[in-house]
């Protein structure tokens, strides 16, 4: 009969199918050892046939699995039992080297369902090929280090984790498992070409300057300016809550619905109904308008043109705060002046953590994996999708910045540069339902 199965080491006599699997009945046409794999004595005898059933890579979009007669032999002076070795088997997962493989190249983008279903391979067979080609992966793949590093916090499966963000490549550099001092400074002591990291984004959690200090010292912190607008968000809203408090109960029905969402929203994302209700407070509550002004005016800092600029505005409007409001405003002026020189690096390097839709839609996607996926298959689903890899990755032409000993090397030399997985990618896999 043709060889369909082309199984290096297994010769097919026959076929059926059973339960919708693809059962190929084959046999091993390896050659007798020679001597003892044991003792090394020769001869070593027969000593019966074994039956064992290996998945294989699917066929006319059915599970394969080959039933497959092995000869074993037996070594006279030992008694050591040999089954002789048949190299396109994984004797581990008991299935085809072939359908390993088959697994990796999309246990990252396809759901590990999908797979399970497609191959006949248990759910959980699937996760351990995958977890341990992430293995392979973590020390084969090396990955570009940032030039602009955004370190986020981001809840994945019942964790913080720390993501870090190539904030110039739009890529996901790394997830490390938390953000923890004294697990980051391993993480760091360990992360190849850190000397290429010039400025890093994160909020104003104080172990990271540690951090940046001791492992990067050559870096810039830029506070995100995210976490500080919204300290002014968080004061207006303070004085808000506290003046509709103070409204009589006839006067709080007359208040405009949803003046809180309208109140904070930025200018330019405002609706014409947002507008009403500002105009609404400006002529009933001045007081309220006045807080909003001040939440208004502070977000405004970031939009001068210059650092000088930004930091004439901040003190303008720290002078701007009545009294009455100090309470409030005052605490966003004391975190304000303790970061005051990484806030302001803003204006010298303009990076901010995770205000692109589209990290926010991976972010939410590995929020939502942590339901069904362990932290290291979400992380390995993230970093290593082959898909978001290649968009993630930047052709390099030979010659461009080698150093010059290594300039001799052949001129059809074409290299691909990883920055790790492209953001963008990554959004629309979550959106396809590739990620789940
Ligand atoms: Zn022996």
């Amino acid at each position: 009969m043709i060889d369909l199965l082309q199984l290096k080491g297994v010769n097919p006599i026959g076929q059926r199918i059973e339960d919708d699997i693809l059962l190929i009945l084959a046999e091993s046409n390896v050659s007798e050892p020679e001597s003892c794999s044991g003792c090394g004595s020769k001869p070593v005898y027969k000593h019966g046939k074994r039956t064992h059933v290996y998945a294989d890579t699917p066929m006319h979009g059915m599970p394969v699995k080959v039933e497959i007669e092995r000869q074993r032999y037996r070594c006279q002076s030992c008694g050591t039992v040999i089954v002789p070795n048949i190299p396109s088997l994984d004797e581990k997962r008991v299935v085809t080297k072939r359908l390993i493989e088959f697994v990796q190249a999309r246990c990252f983008n396809n759901t590990f369902t999908l797979l399970a279903n497609e191959t006949g391979l248990a759910v959980n067979t699937i996760k351990a090929i995958a977890l341990d080609y992430t293995e392979d992966l973590e020390t084969s793949v090396y990955r570009e280090t940032p030039r602009l590093l955004g370190l986020d916090e981001v809840m994945i499966s019942g964790g913080y984790r720390a993501v870090m963000v190539n904030l110039e490549m739009n890529t996901l550099f790394d997830i490390h498992d938390n953000r923890k001092l004294a697990s980051m400074r391993q993480y760091f002591e360990k992360l190849k070409d850190k000397d290429n990291i010039e400025w890093v984004c994160a909020d104003m959690w104080e172990p990271y300057k540690v951090l940046i200090s001791e492992q990067i010292p050559q870096a810039k912190l830029v506070i995100d300016r995210f976490h500080v607008v919204r300290m002014a968000s968080n004061a207006m809203e303070q004085i808000r809550k506290k003046l509709q408090s103070e409204l009589s109960h006839s006067e709080r029905l007359k208040v405009k619905k949803n003046i809180r969402w309208s109140l904070l929203k930025g200018s330019k994302s405002k609706s014409e109904y947002d507008h009403e209700v500002v105009e609404y407070i400006r002529e009933n509550y001045p007081e309220l308008a006045l807080a909003y002004d001040l939440k208004e005016t502070f977000f405004n800092i970031y939009e001068f043109p210059d650092r000088a600029s930004g930091e004439a505005a901040y003190k303008e409007w720290k002078d701007a705060i009545p009294l009455k409001f100090s309470p409030e405003f005052n605490t966003v002026i004391k975190i304000v002046d303790s970061h005051y020189e990484d806030i302001f690096n803003y204006f010298d390097c303009p990076i901010t953590n995770g205000y692109t839709e589209a990290m926010n839609g991976v972010m939410k996607a590995a929020n939502r994996m942590g339901r069904g996926y362990s932290y290291e298959v979400i992380r390995a689903k993230l970093l290593f999708s082959k898909i978001a890899r290649q968009s993630g990755s930047v052709i390099v032409q030979p010659y461009s910045d080698r150093p010059s000993h290594l300039k001799e090397a052949s001129p059809k030399e074409k290299s691909f540069r990883d920055y790790g997985a492209s953001i963008l990618t990554l959004d629309t896999m979550s959106e396809r339902g590739e990620l789940d």
